[in-house]
């Protein structure tokens, strides 16, 4: 499969505000005009960093937003987070305390599944909750989750990624049509919306907004099962053509992760899009 055929596409983003720009730019008046005194004399364009465009443009609740301390965004209840707080962190600290920056900071790869060798390359794995809380609940109660066929089993998913899940399953059915083998990782499958913490934390699993989902536990490989715990060993039975479909449709999946997870998937699409890697 063709790299571009695996990038998510995107999601009524109106591209009109960028050519609006580009036709005013192109209309304004020539450059040997000379600036009101009331003109700002910094930087000539003050643009959000492309990385947190291309995370609003995943998540509309993001209101990319000019703040004392540089670029952030703005949420719908009114709370506003620096892009990037600026601090140096561990991984361990980037787990408990991420800003919107260090949740894109590890590219995620697609391509041939192999081997995860280096240290807590676990790209996806970082969460801003208030991110997630705000596309898609901050209570059970107020995540919604629609019901939905997927290969003969029913599963909740929320409303908002209900399309998501659709494409997904029928790609996955027309894999399965060619090739019975596969139907095994796709029997059992669920977790989709489970809300809980993640074992162990106090941070909120992707389970609990009904963006991800488990293959057959039966298939997978899990680091925290592996015996002895140490070091880390990558395993994993999940064929290509599997991962391929999901990470086709804006999903990343676990066995990316040094971390191995590998019968987890989570719609995350901003880590597929290469408009939102930060600048380095
Ligand atoms: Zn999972």
């Amino acid at each position: 499969m063709s790299s571009n055929s695996r990038r998510p596409r995107s999601r009524n983003r109106p591209t009109g505000f960028v050519l609006c720009a580009t036709l005013l730019l192109a209309h304004a008046p020539s450059a040997v005009a000379t600036p009101a005194p009331s003109a700002p004399t910094s930087t000539p364009v003050d643009a959000p960093p492309r990385a947190l465009t291309c995370l609003a443009k995943w998540y509309p609740v993001l209101t990319p937003t000019r703040l004392e301390a540089g670029w952030g965004v703005r949420l719908p209840d009114g709370r506003a987070f620096l892009f990037d707080d600026g601090q140096q962190k561990s991984f361990a600290r980037k787990l408990e305390a991420p800003d919107l920056e260090d949740t894109l900071s590890l590219p995620y790869r697609t391509g041939p599944i192999a081997p995860v060798v280096r240290e807590d390359d676990d790209p996806g794995r970082i969460r801003f909750d208030p991110l997630f809380t705000a596309t898609y609940g901050d209570a059970e109660a107020r995540v919604d989750v629609v019901p939905i066929r997927f290969l003969g089993q029913s599963l909740k998913v929320h409303r908002k990624v209900e399309p998501v899940f659709q494409r997904l399953a029928a790609r996955l059915e027309a894999l399965v049509a060619k090739d019975a083998s596969l139907r095994p990782f796709l029997t059992n499958v669920g977790g989709t919306f489970v809300w809980r913490d993640v074992a162990n934390t106090r941070r909120r699993s992707a389970h609990s907004y009904g963006v991800s989902l488990d293959l057959n536990t039966a298939r997978a490989h899990y680091w925290e099962w592996q015996r002895p715990r140490q070091p880390v060993r990558w395993r994993n039975a999940v064929p290509q053509v599997l991962v391929d479909a999901f990470e086709a449709e804006g999903f990343i999946w676990g066995g990316r992760w040094y971390h191995y997870d590998t019968m987890h998937f989570e719609y995350r699409p901003e880590l597929l899009d290469p408009d939102c890697a930060p600048a380095r």
